[in-house]
């Protein structure tokens, strides 16, 4: 048989631990032996990172935006311990924020819907994905303790007063964000959406926040009406901005299949909602998008880290591999489609969907075998090897 084509390579993004360990399994066993893969390999290990003083990560972030689609493995961000463990020269900033930041990107997280795992919202019957604004706000904040002054916040020669603490204690904290980042952020979603074919929801505290969140509201609706909403129209999908109370309100209700569009704080603090309400982060895949139309595709979850103790004492483990080879179908698919090969787009296609047949057969890893149920499937839980192996089967 011959193997299929490749037009333009894939930035690979290698990384650490049990994930680096799925990686080559996955590679060897469902992809290499039907794709003739095309890649430029950058190797993101701390070892390696550390090697090159970072170095390997800007240039893996240059790579995306030049060849325009990547896939990355999970890495580990290094705290005192790891600096410890891998004697560090120092402790490199998290790959992902450097990612992120070099192609001013917004993360959309998605779940892999299968039957048998029911998400704990019954009602949801596709995928609810975050969009999650990756810049400024609280995370950008500065705070202070006052003592009992008068708080007064200035720029550009204008002065307001913010409180009269009147010789009270009290807290204070100041944010920002930059119309360039919200502009960024509006426009990845508007691509994603329409690349996804899915309506796009959006929304923020702007009844109360006047001037801050409102400015994201007016922002979203310029760029939306100047530039998306004929191609919106054209592809049958929706915009529509709600305040987030009603929105979080309509999620709930909703049997999702929309992208759900989110200023920082809230899109930290509902992704990690909408992952566990459908059931394993080793089913969450994760898409880094650029305003230019860069992706990088890759799981949500880390580097499994326990399996990989497990791993390295010869033991068997049963790590879920689907959200890591997603994020290979996602880029896979991506490829094919920027380059007009329907091949390679096909055959992510058909890998997905022998991943998907396999588990609601009844074959599957560890932790999905817990919460399995389907009428009339027995389920047979596999090590981390067989899994891949079973899919392959079927494809
Ligand atoms: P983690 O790697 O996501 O694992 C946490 C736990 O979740 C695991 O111990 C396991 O539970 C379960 N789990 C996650 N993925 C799984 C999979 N594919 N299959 C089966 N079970 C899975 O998070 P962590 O242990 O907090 O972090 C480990 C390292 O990953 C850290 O160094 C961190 O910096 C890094 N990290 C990287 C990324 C990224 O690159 N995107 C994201 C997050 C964390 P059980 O042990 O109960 O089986
Ligand atoms: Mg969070």
């Amino acid at each position: 048989m011959d193997k299929i084509r490749m037009n333009t390579p894939l930035v690979e993004i290698d990384g650490d631990e049990m994930t680096r360990v799925l990686w080559q399994w996955v590679k060897d066993i469902l992809i290499t032996p039907y794709v003739d893969l095309k890649t430029e390999y950058y190797d993101l290990s701390l070892e390696n990172r550390d090697a090159t003083d970072d170095k390997v990560t800007v240039e893996a972030a240059e790579a995306c935006l030049r060849l325009g689609v990547g896939v990355k493995c999970a890495t580990i961000t290094p705290n005192a311990q790891r600096v410890e463990e891998f004697g560090l020269k120092k402790m490199w900033a998290s790959p992902n924020a450097t990612i992120r930041a070099k192609m001013d990107g917004t993360v959309f997280r998605a779940p892999v819907i299968v039957r048998g795992i029911t998400p704990l919202v019954p009602g949801w019957k596709k995928p609810i994905v975050i969009a999650r604004h990756a810049y400024g706000d609280v995370y950008k904040g500065v705070e202070m303790k006052a003592k009992g002054g008068k708080a007064t916040l200035s720029c550009d020669g204008n002065t307001v007063t913010v409180f009269d603490f009147g010789g009270k204690e009290g807290i204070l904290q100041a944010i920002h964000n930059t119309k360039a980042s919200i502009e960024s952020f509006a426009r990845s979603c508007f691509n994603y959406a329409l690349d996804t074919r899915n309506d796009l929801w959006f929304s923020t505290k702007d009844t109360i926040s006047k001037t801050y969140d409102h400015t994201f509201k007016d922002i979203f609706q310029d760029i939306y009406d100047a530039e998306y909403k004929a191609k919106f129209e054209a592809a049958g999908i929706e915009y529509f901005y709600t305040l987030i109370d009603d929105a979080v309100a309509r999620v709930m209700r909703s049997e999702g299949g929309f992208i759900w569009a989110l200023k920082n704080y809230d899109g930290d603090v509902m992704s990690d909602m909408v992952a566990t309400a459908f059931g394993s982060l080793a089913m969450m895949t994760s898409v880094l998008v650029s305003p230019t139309g860069a992706y990088e595709f890759e799981a949500a979850h880390g580097t499994v880290t326990r399996h990989y103790r497990k791993y390295q004492k010869g033991e068997e483990t049963s790590t879920n591999s689907v959200a890591t080879l997603f994020a290979w179908t996602g880029a896979l698919k991506k490829r094919g489609e920027l380059d007009g090969n329907k091949e390679l787009a096909g055959f992510a296609e058909r890998l997905e969907k022998a991943t998907i047949d396999t588990i609601e057969s009844g074959e599957m890893t560890k932790d999905l075998a817990g919460m399995f149920k389907l009428d009339g499937v027995s389920v047979k839980a596999l090590n981390s090897k067989e899994f891949l192996e079973a899919i392959a089967k079927r494809l």
